[in-house]
């Protein structure tokens, strides 16, 4: 892993996602290495022509006292968009951590997405905000798929149990079952196994995209050969994805659920 120092002079950034205001990326980079990443797109705009997604980190580096917290009163903040808040390096270098600290009891609407068990180490700090979730991404429980397409990631029941210790300390989580793998990503199970202490759910679709499209074929030809028809045909014919939606949906509603649907059809939200 190549580690650098950036020096960035806002670490908030506004944003376009539907219903967030600012995104905080403490690094550049993600040390888990998902191989389906699509924020792999930023190694072209941050200087990391040549390198590989998951082998690069920087480190960025800011002025605290710039950070003015009742600017954010009553705006919603997620972290993170393009990396990971909780990848390991941040048990060294506590970015994440110390951004959040200057934002306790700013009146800000903080939401957390990770893949990481290290989450846990930051549950003090939730504690003292108003209004925080914490989500949890799963695309699977199978241990073994999960080491070839989320190689840096903490493992899928270290997930579970992270999410466990959340709820149990009354922090309102949230599952992300994304990206969704068809006929491989069993959201039930996830459901079954984390619907005592889940608040809701969201759904998001695998999106192909010209630079994840190889990695996701040769593991699914590799590890799934019987899938691969299926893979190249969902790539052909997006429709697909909607019996797939209507599955989830039924089966959320029939299971009482808080959840939502966030599928994009080749690119393309529905919402
Ligand atoms: S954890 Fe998220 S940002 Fe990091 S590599 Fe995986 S998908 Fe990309």
């Amino acid at each position: 892993m190549k580690i650098n120092f950036r020096e960035t002079k806002n670490i908030f950034t506004k944003s376009n996602i539907p219903g967030i205001d600012f995104v905080i990326n403490p690094y550049i980079g993600c040390q888990h290495g998902c191989i389906y990443c699509y924020a792999e797109f930023m190694i072209r705009f941050t200087n990391h022509k040549g390198e590989k997604w998951g082998q690069f980190l920087d480190i960025k580096t800011f002025d605290l006292s710039k950070i003015k917290p009742q600017k954010y009163t009553g705006k919603k903040i997620l972290l993170s968009s393009v990396t990971d808040p909780y990848i390991p390096l941040e048990l060294k270098y506590r970015n994440t951590r110390k951004i959040l600290e200057k934002l306790v009891g700013s009146g800000a609407e903080i939401s957390i997405l990770t893949k990481s068990k290290f989450v846990e180490r930051d549950i003090d700090l939730f504690k003292k905000f108003e209004n925080i979730e914490v989500g949890i991404s799963i695309s699977t429980l199978n241990e073994e798929f999960a080491k070839i397409v989320e190689q840096g990631a903490s493992r899928p029941n270290e997930r579970i149990d992270a999410i466990k210790k959340l709820h149990n300390n009354k922090i309102k989580t949230y599952i992300f079952i994304s990206p969704l793998f068809p006929e491989i990503t069993d959201f039930r199970e996830i459901i079954q196994k984390s619907k005592n202490f889940t608040d809701y759910y969201l759904f998001e679709n695998l999106n192909f995209r010209p630079h994840n499209i190889p990695r996701i074929l040769e593991v699914i030809k590799k590890f799934y050969p019987k899938l691969l028809p299926l893979y190249q045909e969902l790539r052909r014919d997006r429709s697909r994805w909607n019996l797939i939606e209507n599955g989830i949906k039924n089966y959320c509603e029939n299971n009482n659920l808080n959840f939502r649907i966030e599928f994009h059809h080749g690119g393309f939200s529905k919402s």
